[in-house]
């Protein structure tokens, strides 16, 4: 746990009520990114925006929706550790050709060398994010139609992209080659849908139609949908943790069940695991579904062990090692008379720096758990994401520079044990069909999809120079 998705998107082209739904579709994406949210909406005529810090409960409310009137309409909700009204998506721009709305989950990483190029030929960035190089090279463009705009700019950019573009009259959506990010289309009546998680359709009431491939650009207008290819090299590579941490339980991706996918990890981790203890609990939220699926095939009851306090915001938010570990306090409370003269078997998703980790063992000691066995439904993160994950440095990975057994050590457990590479893959390599469908899990393994460039920005340090 305690890493953090940077960003959501979320569209809707052809309802008379484009801002309200789009409103509900980021409520349901929350959970990706607590910093900030947006809204532009398209009249036919004109694009208009509301941004803000904060939660989309914070930035709107009735007379703000009541305000974004028109048939189309983009959103975003934001997690970087960058801050600026101006860096909050969707980045909207206006130009005698027309206005270009952006909204992007992802991380570019070549932006630092593309920023530098335009720059050099006069452009003047507005904003701190990878996401505004893309806007220019749109603009920039000798194309005529936005869809050629947009194929050309796209074939200049690398890394991880689930975008989603509006002008006045249409939405235009692409998906990185590699299909790193999540992102599917839905419907509901006659309007399409766009949404980083299927979990945003069921409150619309929307139906889910299918996942946006690799190296593909749709163009959704009052024509209806059209469907084409930018690249023809798209190679499969969906991020491995959107399985295991960041999706929401109740959301499909390519055909796999989140909350299914992280059982079966829970099964599998309890064959590798082999150990005994009294009871199995999981860290809320994410690590239930596992839990459960680790207590099925050890026979061991899965208790609620414990809680999370719901009215307190992701602890890493807050930049320093002393207030993580009070936001850890803050956020998670052992069930005492759960825990109490048992041997636990902890469950969690994952370990970054290792101090969450730490906190928990010590918060179920001090509730009077005999042993606390800590088992984690990934493989040990020695690596760095550069696709819009907030996964540090190798420097704060506690994976990259320690043994499983000094990761015990430090973080006070009984036994410490981690999900196999094969066994992640076995569980999760295929979606419902069987079919292989290829992963990324560049943050385990160390091979990347794409090829890294020297500067490439991490997405905590996304504000380029
Ligand atoms: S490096 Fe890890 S977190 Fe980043 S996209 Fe790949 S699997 Fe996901």
């Amino acid at each position: 746990m305690s890493i953090n998705e940077v960003c959501s998107v979320f569209g809707i082209w052809g309802h008379p009520d484009a801002a309200r739904m789009t409103y509900y579709g980021l409520h349901s994406l929350q959970h990706r990114g607590q910093e900030g949210a947006g809204i532009v909406v398209t009249d036919g005529e004109r694009l208009k925006g509301i941004k803000g810090d904060g939660l989309v409960n914070d930035v709107f409310d009735e007379k703000k929706l009541d305000s974004l009137k028109g048939n189309g309409a983009i959103g975003h909700v934001r997690y970087t550790g960058k801050s600026g009204i101006e860096n909050i998506q969707p980045l909207l721009f206006h130009s005698s050709s027309g206005s270009l709305a952006l909204s992007h989950s992802g991380n570019l990483i070549n932006a630092n060398d593309l920023k530098h190029q335009l720059e050099m030929q006069g452009s003047i960035f507005q904003t701190n994010t990878d996401t505004e190089v893309l806007a220019h090279l749109i603009k920039r463009s000798g194309y005529l139609a936005t869809k050629d705009k947009v194929k050309n700019a796209l074939s200049m950019v690398k890394g991880a992209y689930a975008l989603i573009m509006m002008t006045e009259n249409e939405l235009i959506i692409a998906q990185d080659p590699n299909g790193l990010r999540p992102l599917s289309i839905g419907k509901v009546g006659d309007a399409y849908c766009v949404a980083s998680e299927t979990c945003a359709y069921d409150l619309i009431g929307a139906e889910y139609i299918r996942d946006v491939e690799p190296g593909e650009l749709i163009i959704i207008n009052d024509d209806g949908i059209h469907e084409e290819r930018f690249s023809l090299s798209g190679s499969n590579a969906m991020c491995t943790m959107e399985y295991v941490y960041f999706s929401r339980p109740d959301s499909d991706i390519r055909g796999i069940n989140i909350h299914t996918a992280r059982k079966k990890l829970g099964k599998q981790l309890a064959i590798e695991a082999n150990i005994e203890g009294d009871v199995v609990t999981g860290v809320p939220d994410s690590s239930i579904s596992s839990a459960i699926g680790f207590a099925e095939t050890a026979g061991i009851p899965y208790e609620l062990g414990l809680i999370k306090n719901r009215y307190v915001g992701r602890t890493f938010i807050k930049p320093t090692q002393e207030l993580r570990e009070q936001g850890v306090k803050m956020k998670l409370s052992p069930v005492r008379r759960v825990v109490e003269g048992k041997r636990v078997i902890m469950v969690d998703d994952s370990i970054v720096r290792g101090t969450t980790s730490r906190r928990i063992v010590r918060m179920l000691k001090e509730a009077g758990a005999t042993e606390v066995h800590v088992c984690i439904s990934s493989p040990p993160m020695t690596n760095p994401c550069f696709y819009g994950i907030d996964v540090s440095t190798h420097e704060e990975l506690i994976a990259s520079n320690h043994s499983v057994e000094e990761i015990r050590e430090i973080i006070g457990a009984d036994s410490l044990t981690f999900l196999s590479v094969e066994g992640m893959m076995k569980v999760i390599g295929k979606d419902d069909l069987g079919k292989n469908c290829g992963q990324c899990m560049a943050c385990f393994t160390g091979e990347y999809p794409t090829e890294i460039f020297p500067d490439t920005p991490l997405p905590y340090e996304k504000e380029m120079k």
